[in-house]
């Protein structure tokens, strides 16, 4: 079987250049291009890569997919700030290049995606839930995608479970003290020297707490779900959201 052409955007970035290690090191893909801000997307199409790989910014990621989606280019997105709104306009994207995919995952990490599942699971079994993301202060924006994406598979799985709505007496506080909502769930960033990436879950129920914590120590944590989705994008046209369904949930 001949090698997968892979393409990496944003590739002189933390996660960019570690996700071209990781590709170098990897049976059965070869880095055909790397790009970075101020380099030309078109010579980058232009090079064969069948799938290409985004870390780059929310600010810039959609105009890229565009012109990726558009030449027929698989794509796989770790870029975060991905919103409904946003969805819908790459899935519009998808639709005019049919047998194109996309997987879009605010996180690659495995275990962070195994504390999704898990969280999923409890939600309905506690009268409370809130989230805390922890992480690294150059991260630009929050909550962090995979607190978001949390918060609606929760706020989801309590739905589904006809869950009564949460207690809670506050009456005056502190802008953001209370933290943001996502689908009806207390989201609450932090942002410290010294952090990676970290996400907590508390559940509480009468008597007892549950915390679902992981710690992302290293980009490194990443890699093996960065590479599972490029193996597998091709095989998936449209958009697939998260890396759940690769591992088979
Ligand atoms: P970074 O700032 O280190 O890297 C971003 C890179 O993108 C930089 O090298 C920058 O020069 C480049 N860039 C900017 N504009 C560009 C353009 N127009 N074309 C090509 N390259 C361009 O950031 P990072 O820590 O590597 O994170 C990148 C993104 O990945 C962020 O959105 C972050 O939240 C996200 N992230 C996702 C995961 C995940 O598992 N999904 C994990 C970590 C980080």
């Amino acid at each position: 079987m001949t090698d997968i052409k892979v393409g990496v955007v944003g590739a002189k970035g933390r996660m960019g250049s570690e996700v071209c290690r990781a590709l170098e090191a990897a049976d059965g893909l070869t880095l055909v291009a790397s790009m970075d801000e101020g380099d030309p997307l078109a010579t980058f199409i232009e090079s064969g890569v069948e799938v290409a790989v985004d870390f780059t910014h929310p600010a810039i990621v959609m105009e890229t997919l565009e012109h990726l989606v558009a030449a027929g280019i698989h794509v796989v997105v770790g870029t975060t700030g991905f919103d409904d709104a946003r969805l819908a306009k790459l899935e519009e994207l998808l639709a005019r290049s049919p047998g194109v995919g996309a997987i879009v995952a605010p996180n690659f990490g495995i275990g962070a995606v195994l504390l999704m599942r898990f969280a999923e699971v409890a939600a309905p079994y506690f009268e409370s839930v809130e989230i805390i993301e922890l992480h690294h202060p150059d991260k630009v924006d929050a909550p962090s995608g995979t607190a978001r994406q949390t918060a609606r598979v929760v706020a989801a799985a309590r739905t589904a479970a006809a869950s009564a709505e949460m207690p809670d007496a506050t009456t005056q506080a502190l802008d953001g003290a209370r933290g943001s909502l996502v689908d009806g769930i207390p989201v609450h960033a932090v942002r410290l020297r010294g952090l990676v990436a970290h996400e907590e879950v508390l559940f509480g129920g009468e008597g007892e707490i549950l915390t679902l914590r992981h710690d992302s120590l290293d980009r490194s944590s990443f890699m093996p779900g960065v590479l599972l989705a490029v193996r597998g994008v091709a095989d998936r046209p449209g958009l697939t959201l998260g890396i759940g369904a690769l591992l088979g949930f």
